[in-house]
Formats: C-alpha cells, structure tokens, sequence
C-alpha cells in the first residue's frame, strides 16, 4: 500500500498559516534578557510569562525515556485534544469517515461526531481482537482514519502484533494506536516501528502510569511530517505551564513511575486470584493494563449493590460485547482488598 501524507490531509490546513505567537517569534531567550514582547503582566508570580509553546524540555526528557527523536513527538491536552488534533488536520467535515473498532474508548466516537466525520464500525472478536479482513473490507476512498486501542479499553487486551501490521501495512491512510495503558503491557510499544511505517501514529498519555491524570498531558508520536502539522493547527498555548513543570518532575523522577507500575501490575494479579474466588463472576478477561473486565451474572445489580458499599466500579454492560461486565481499575492494596471484601459480602 502506498501512503501520500499529501493526500490525507486536508486542502485548507495545507493552505492555512499558523499563528506565530511571540515565542515563536523570538527564540534566543536568556535570563538577563527584557521581555517585552508578550503584553505580559511583569510580575514575577511563577506563572505571569506565556509556557513554551513546543514544550521543548519536557519533550527532551520523554525522547530519552521513550528512544524516539523529539520532533517525532507532539503534547497535547490529554489524548482527547491529540485525537480532535487528528480529525482536524486529516477529516474533511461531511465528506471523510473514520473506522472504529467497538467496544473501545468512546473519544474516537465523541470527535467524530464533533467534527461531522462519519464513523463505521466493525466490531471486534469475541476475543477482542481486530477482524482484520473486515476492516479492510470497510475501506473506502473516504476513510481517513482506522482508530485501534491498543491494549483495549475496555476489554483490557493487546491487539496481536499480526493483525496491528495487517492494518498498518494493508490500508493507505492513518493508523492511529491508542496506547493509553502501554505502560502496563507485555509487549514494547509501536513506537519503535516509527519510522518503517509513515502511516503510523501513537498516541500515549501521562494519566496512567505516570499517575498524572490530573495535569492533561497527551503524547502524539508520529513521523516528522505528520507532527509538523499537528503543530501548525494547535492552539499556540495548549500545554500550561503547571502541566509543563509536574511533567517535567514526574519524566525526571521515572524510577519511581516504574515502581508504581510495578506494584500495580503485582496488585493485579493479586486481584485476579481473588475474584476467581467470587461465586457471581463467571469471567475475568486477560488484562494488559491497570483494570481488569469481569463478566458477571447480573452487571446492574452488582454495580449498584457495590455503590451501596461506597466502591465504584464502571458498569460496561451497554458497550458492544460487553453485556454484563464490570471493569476494575487496578487500586492500592487496601481498595482491592476493600473491592474484594465488597463483592464477597453482596
Ligand atoms: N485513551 C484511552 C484508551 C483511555 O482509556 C483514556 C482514558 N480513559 C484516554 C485515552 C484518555 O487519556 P487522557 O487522560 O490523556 O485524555
């Protein structure tokens, strides 16, 4: 399959100029230098000066940690500003579709509509893995997009490597893999295969396993093409400096990122044994991420029988081939042990 980034993006970013912010304009600074460039107040307040807009020291720090160059990298606010960026640049409104492939994170979807960009479907196994021949099937002039989530949320899996290169190497536009819970799994990241597939794009966040849901910030790795321009239709501004600062900390201090993901991945699988011990759960699905998705017999009592007992789990029951499952994320010793006291009283 040939891919031609020319050809997926769309004729009025190509034509479009972006807006050139005063930190844009002059990039030389050096501490001793006057800024009066801004329309900032002067101020020292830790935060009265605009953030860097390409972020460039946390990107530093991830390019290290990740072995990706940084002008393969893009931050944004959370994935879901990554994934908007993405139907943005590349989703002509009433006219292009995307392919999801459900049950998946339900972002793909909500931009979608957001952006009048069709959606179709193609469900996946029943061992939650990508149909590929039907995905290609689906394949129109029209499809711009092919969104895999990669391990799923929320069955919990990975996608096997096999199936991820079908689609990769056997459709002409993007593929973009959802790598929120990579962190967690098995199996190195796509990121490493940047560069044999220009097609590619990986989004990854620091809300999980970096423990920073807090701060929203989403990583896009995609070849120097494609980032060029995400870049050229962000807003100038999009990651604040507070984001940037505890980002920053958080990237210097990745030691301790590994060993929370360590004993969460312990905590897991301590979790599992003991709900195989719970008489409704009927299944637990293989997890490669921070949760685990449990079929039981009734998801909607169950769900509400453990808000009675102040836990809260997310009811999936509604999602495509998820009918009466509950999805746990993983918590600290003491909330599975409460989890787990929890549904052996009910
Ligand atoms: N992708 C997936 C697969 C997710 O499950 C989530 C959060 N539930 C996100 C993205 C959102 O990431 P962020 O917090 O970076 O917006």
């Amino acid at each position: 399959m040939s891919f031609d980034l020319n050809k997926i993006v769309r004729q009025n970013v190509v034509a479009m100029k972006a807006y050139s912010s005063a930190r844009d304009e002059f990039q030389g600074a050096t501490d001793d230098m006057v800024f009066l460039d801004a329309n900032e107040n002067p101020f020292e307040n830790g935060v009265n000066r605009y953030p860097d807009p390409m972020q460039r020291t946390v990107k530093l720090e991830l390019a290290k940690i990740k072995g990706v160059a940084q002008e393969n990298i893009l931050l944004g606010n959370g994935s879901d500003e990554v994934i908007d960026l993405i139907f943005r640049a590349f989703c002509e409104p009433n006219q292009d579709n995307i392919i999801t492939l459900p049950p998946s994170y339900g972002m793909y979807d909500v931009s979608a509509n957001l952006n009048c960009v069709a959606r179709k479907e193609i469900y996946l196994t029943t061992d939650f893995q990508p149909d590929v021949k039907k995905v290609l099937k689906a394949v129109d002039n029209n499809t711009k997009v092919i969104f895999l989530c990669s391990p799923n949320n929320p069955s919990g899996n990975l996608f096997d490597y096999a199936n991820v290169k079908a689609l990769v190497e056997g459709f002409n536009g993007l593929v973009v893999i959802d790598e929120a819970y990579i962190d967690f799994a098995s199996e190195p990241s796509w990121v490493a295969r940047l560069q044999k597939h220009p097609n590619l794009i990986v989004s990854q966040t620091m809300s999980k396993a970096f423990g920073m849901a807090g701060i929203r910030l989403g990583v896009c790795y995609a070849s120097k093409e494609i980032i060029a321009i995400l870049n050229k239709i962000k807003p100038p501004y999009n990651v604040n400096q507070l984001t940037q600062q505890k980002a920053l900390e958080r990237l210097l201090a990745y030691e301790d990122v590994q060993e929370e993901i360590e004993a969460i991945l312990v905590e897991r699988d301590h979790l599992e044994i003991a709900l195989k011990e719970v008489s409704f759960i009927e299944k637990i699905y293989p997890s490669d991420a921070n949760f685990l998705l449990v079929k039981v017999d009734d998801a909607t009592q169950r769900y509400n029988q453990l808000i009675k007992k102040g836990i809260v789990v997310r009811n999936r029951t509604t999602q495509a081939l998820c009918k009466n499952t509950l999805r746990f994320t993983v918590g600290t010793i003491q909330e599975n042990i409460a989890l787990i006291k929890a549904l052996q009283e009910i």
